[in-house]
């Protein structure tokens, strides 16, 4: 093997930069030539190529987003497109493609394999941490952080005005962030996809802390639970309290990756370019009890990513 791309795809997460830092050094360590490919899919159906080299990657490990910036691409999901950039990578010579995303993207990928027999390796990104196989995906421990640090913030004004808070937090599929931004935050309940929750519970707990002198409170909601908005007009209804809402929104996603981040995407991308080396294909890196493994992608994609029901059944007993 001499020459691997490398992309981003999908929603962009605090950590792909580290992650394709380790992938270039690692690469131009072993004496191979790394083409950094713009745009996710789109990009490589276009042939937006660079060379990298040492110092394309200087200076961004501390950086959220992705400097190879990210895309979604309607063409990629044809046979067509898929055929186009299968062209686009044998023309340009590239034996292995690295693959930094979330689920869709490596389900791109694996088509792309399946029709054209393209090798990639696939490095999990994602703040949802949605993906199967691993206990944690590039970006999600910053995204948490980064709502733990608005609830803290809004726990200063729910305390000083005696309010009632609704923070609506990303997570269209999944409760992740929400469970563990939910946990850390010290949140009163949490509204997590996978589960349902009983409106009237959430209420039943305010009242209860109410009557014991608790005047302010935080509850969490995933966006793909509830509307934030829905919830906060029926508590307001329901019980007379002050509620306001808060939708964090894309301030998520953004900002530094934290130290954790940086270090699973080091050892994420460095681990991708063994993974190629050693003539491996088809392959999804996780982490898992802290230690990095690489499983089938056909695999990984049949399983189901489930949220840690004990986190959930703790914090509703920590916030009693
Ligand atoms: P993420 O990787 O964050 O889950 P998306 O689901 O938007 O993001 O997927 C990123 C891109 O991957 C899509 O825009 C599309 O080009 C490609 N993709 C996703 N699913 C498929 C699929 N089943 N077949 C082919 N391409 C796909």
């Amino acid at each position: 093997m001499e020459r691997i791309g490398v992309l981003t795809s999908g929603g962009d997460a605090p950590g792909m930069n580290p992650a394709i830092r380790a992938i270039v050094r690692k690469a131009i360590y072993h004496g191979l030539e790394v083409i950094g490919i713009q745009r996710g899919y789109s990009g490589l159906i276009n042939g937006e190529f660079r060379e990298m080299n040492l110092s394309s990657v200087a200076d961004i490990i501390y950086r959220g987003g992705t400097i190879l910036r990210t895309a979604r691409s309607e063409r990629f999901r044809t046979p067509q497109g898929r055929q186009a950039a299968a062209e686009k990578l044998r023309g340009t010579g590239i034996e292995g493609l690295v693959v930094i995303g979330g689920d869709g993207s490596f389900r791109g990928a694996k088509v792309l394999s399946d029709e054209h027999g393209i090798n990639f390796i696939g490095v999990p990104g994602t703040i949802d941490n949605d993906i199967p196989c691993t206990d944690y995906c590039i970006g999600f421990d910053t995204a948490v952080n980064n709502v733990v640090d608005a609830i803290n913030k809004i726990r200063d004004t729910a305390t000083s005005h005696e309010r009632t808070y609704i923070v609506e937090v990303m997570g269209r599929n999944s409760g992740h962030i929400a469970l563990q931004a939910g946990l850390a935050g010290g949140a009163e309940s949490i509204l997590v996809p996978e589960m349902t929750t009983d409106l009237d519970d959430v209420i039943e707990k305010l009242l209860r802390g109410h009557q014991r002198g608790k005047l302010h409170s935080i509850i969490v909601v995933a966006e793909g639970a509830a509307s934030g908005l829905e919830i906060g007009r029926l508590i307001k209804e329901k019980t007379g309290f002050d509620t306001k809402v808060t939708i964090l929104g894309h301030i998520q996603r953004g900002g530094m990756p934290t130290a954790f981040d940086r270090t699973i995407a080091s050892r994420m991308g460095a681990m991708a370019v063994d993974l190629l080396m050693e003539g491996k294909n088809r392959r999804m890196i996780g982490v898992v009890s802290g230690e990095l493994k690489d499983f089938d992608i056909d695999y990984a994609l049949s399983q189901e990513k489930t949220i840690d029901r004990s986190i959930y059944e703790l914090a509703s007993i920590l916030a009693i």
